[in-house]
């Protein structure tokens, strides 16, 4: 089945519904939209030649158009190549040699810098919403062309916070699955919610669009493409009913602003954070702000948005006596798929004990793109490898305790770096922390916790004292301004790793 048919639906059934709104005003009907989709798709097969399984690269920001590239592609049996809009143009440039894509889509405002660096390396390329694009919408609407669901949907590269980005295949199949689980594990989406882009399109928060397709919802894309607290909470009053993606420090920022504003959160419906470890004080803090509005998913590009879940109602039962660690879980395996802790040889290993985590289900990547011996590392006996660590209570919550190579051995003993910087965010004075490991001569590696804050020494060290095991605290702290971070936000600890190895104390 392919994905663009739940846009034909919604059109057919729903026509005259808003669909697309960018800020506050209305952009697209349903039945506009689609019959934009369908002429453009003709334009791409027969104007431009484009046939079936071939990649269209996007790289765009989040504005309306985005939203109608991936159905026109999707309606012409295309595939998408989504790239991240924060890359460099080199970066860019080796994501389109890797897809070898037919045809690049620009942002008029990413275009000039992209023209000048890359020039004769860029394949055939247009601007989103510009000329060529709209004589390419001229051409009668073509019928939907079916797809498998093995068929590919949307090439994902790997936010490459480790090694060279590698191209995850998704199908329609697995990006099918994901939807039906949205529903099932994490928020019912109704026609009179809005799903709000403030993340990336080009990643989990443009995925994250298919159920509010398949609920008649409306899309709103903020006007200033991003993530603006204050933008954010007037649209909220505007549209209601505010859903969306987040990564965590967007939920701080939010939760911040709103206790600083006082204004109410009565607005926003269901707040979706992953992609990163959420901290057990800041989503206290988002709940005691906003109150019970939030819902945690677990997964990675290899299965999208679908591993586990930690559903509203979940987290928002305080009065639980397991409150805490359930917050500071992942959840609950998603209803389409298994997971496993397990050991080296994928045997699984009981509650309680720290391995790699497994997933196995019709979410899981059909592979690396044309990477078979990466595809052959990570598909393994059935179950897609993550390279997280994490443990599963006797209830079967998992906890990430993080990602394989992020482990720290000291002498011996394994630190899990997260557990550690649990600890030290407890300090009022440590705003944001980062624990890795650097060679040492005595012990192998030590653990070294680098503070954005000015909380002292002794008082961290007090802390972790109080809360782990002696040899988990650690040997250094390092006190800076700013942590490195991805376009994502996500710390960059390998780029840490090389700062504190040039710079030893
Ligand atoms: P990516 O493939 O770039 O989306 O990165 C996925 C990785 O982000 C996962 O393998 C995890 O290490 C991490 N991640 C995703 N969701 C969460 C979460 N809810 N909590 C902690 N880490 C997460």
């Amino acid at each position: 089945m392919n994905l663009a048919l739940w846009l034909q639906r919604a059109a057919t059934a729903f026509p005259d519904r808003v669909a697309v709104c960018l800020g506050e005003q209305p952009v697209w009907t349903y039945g506009e939209w689609a019959d934009q989709a369908a002429r453009l798709a003709r334009g791409l097969r027969e104007s431009l030649g484009l046939q079936p399984g071939e990649r269209v690269a996007l790289f765009m920001r989040n504005q309306p158009e985005y939203l109608l590239w991936l159905y026109a592609a999707w309606w012409a049996g295309l595939a998408v190549v989504p790239v991240n809009a924060r890359l460099h143009p080199e970066e860019l440039h080796y994501v389109l040699q890797d897809t070898g894509a037919a045809l690049l889509v620009l942002s008029d405002d990413l275009a000039p810098e992209v023209q000048r660096a890359l020039g004769e390396r860029l394949p055939r390329h247009l601007l989103a919403d510009g000329p060529e694009a709209l004589a390419l919408q001229q051409a009668a609407p073509l019928p939907l062309t079916p797809r498998e669901g093995g068929d590919l949907a949307w090439l994902f590269y790997t936010s490459g916070t480790t090694g060279r980005p590698k191209g995850v295949m998704l199908t329609h199949r697995n990006l099918r699955v994901m939807t039906a689980c949205y529903f099932s594990d994490v928020h019912a989406a109704q026609a009179e919610d809005s799903s709000v882009y403030c993340a990336p399109l080009s990643h989990g928060a443009g995925m994250y669009h298919l159920p509010f397709v398949v609920a008649v919802a409306r899309h709103v894309i903020p006007a200033s493409g991003g993530f603006e607290p204050a933008e954010l909470v007037q649209l909220s009053r505007v549209h209601g009913r505010v859903c969306g993606f987040f990564v965590p420090t967007m939920v701080k920022r939010l939760a911040e602003h709103l206790a600083g504003t006082g204004e109410p959160a009565e607005g926003f419906l269901t707040l979706v954070y992953g992609g990163g470890p959420m901290y057990l004080a800041d989503i206290e803090k988002a709940l005691a702000v906003m109150g019970p509005r939030f819902a945690q998913i677990y997964g990675q590009g290899e299965t999208p948005m679908c591993a586990t879940a930690l559903a509203k109602p979940l987290l928002a039962d305080r009065a639980h006596p397991d409150w805490a660690a359930r917050a500071a879980s992942v959840g609950l395996p998603q209803t389409a798929v298994e997971i496993r802790v397990a050991d080296e040889q994928g045997e699984a290993l009981p509650p309680g004990e720290i391995g790699e985590v497994l997933v196995r289900g019709d979410s899981v990547m059909a592979g690396y793109w044309r990477n078979p011996e990466a595809s052959a590392a990570a598909l393994r006996g059935g179950w897609l490898w993550t390279g997280d660590m994490g443990a599963l209570d006797a209830q079967g919550y998992l906890t990430l305790k993080d990602r394989s190579k992020d482990l720290v051995i000291s002498g011996g003993s394994n630190i899990y770096p997260r557990e550690v910087e649990e600890v030290l965010l407890r300090h009022p004075q440590v705003a944001e922390v980062a624990c890795v490991g650097v060679p040492d001569a005595e012990w192998g590696e030590i653990l070294v916790a680098c503070v954005v804050g000015s909380a002292a020494e002794a008082e961290l060290d007090a802390l972790c004292l109080a809360a782990i095991a002696r040899f988990k605290r650690p040997k250094r702290y390092v006190f800076l301004s700013e942590l490195p971070k991805n376009a994502y936000g996500k710390v960059l600890k390998t780029t840490l790793r090389h700062q504190l190895k040039e710079n030893p104390a």
